[in-house]
């Protein structure tokens, strides 16, 4: 579904043309009588309206932000099997690698060099370097035991539905305080 005129400007061409073939779709798809939920910044799909309102609604405010930036399910658009899509995402990714990345660290997790043990006195890691070691574990220790996944994998998951679904920051902390 082609969901970038929606944030293009409400008057330009583009915009239009990608609002009819929207409410087009929306209204083959998921129309009932011919009419459809308005996903308007006033309706935010509360309720059903022609095709006209709803074109007339999205011209004036626009779509609701959360889910312009969501998924479009209540006109049509397919929500993707999460749960697959995410294990094959992440099924062949190393985290110790992923972390390794954000933190600049490669040379940390490459092979030590032989060390001259007379003229370098071993040293403990920085602040920043255990900080990381730290995460690297946390990479590796499962969730909870027999469960397949590690903590940041969880994590990464987590972060990821809320993207997709255009979560707000406040659902995704009630969620948590709730599974704690
Ligand atoms: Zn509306």
């Amino acid at each position: 579904m082609d969901k970038e005129w929606v944030f293009l400007h409400r008057r330009s061409d583009e915009y239009l043309l990608g609002l009819q073939a929207f409410i087009s779709h929306a209204v083959a798809v998921a129309g009932i009588d011919g009419n459809i939920k308005c996903p308007c910044k006033v309706c935010g799909n509360r309720h059903q309206r022609s095709a006209t309102d709803v074109e007339d609604h999205l011209q004036i405010s626009g779509m609701d932000d959360i889910y312009a930036n969501g998924i479009w399910d209540k006109h049509g658009e397919t929500v993707p099997n999460v749960t697959d899509e995410i294990h094959h995402m992440f099924q062949n990714e190393d985290m110790s690698s992923l972390l390794a990345d954000a933190f600049g660290m490669h040379d940390y997790m490459a092979e030590p060099d032989v060390v001259d043990e007379q003229s370098s006195p071993p040293q403990g890691p920085t602040p920043y370097a255990a900080k990381f070691f730290k995460m690297v574990e946390e990479a590796q220790t499962e969730l909870y035991p027999g469960c397949g996944k590690s903590k940041l994998l969880f994590l990464v998951c987590l972060y990821q539905v809320k993207t997709m679904f255009g979560m707000t920051d406040s659902c995704l902390n009630a969620m948590l305080t709730l599974i704690k």
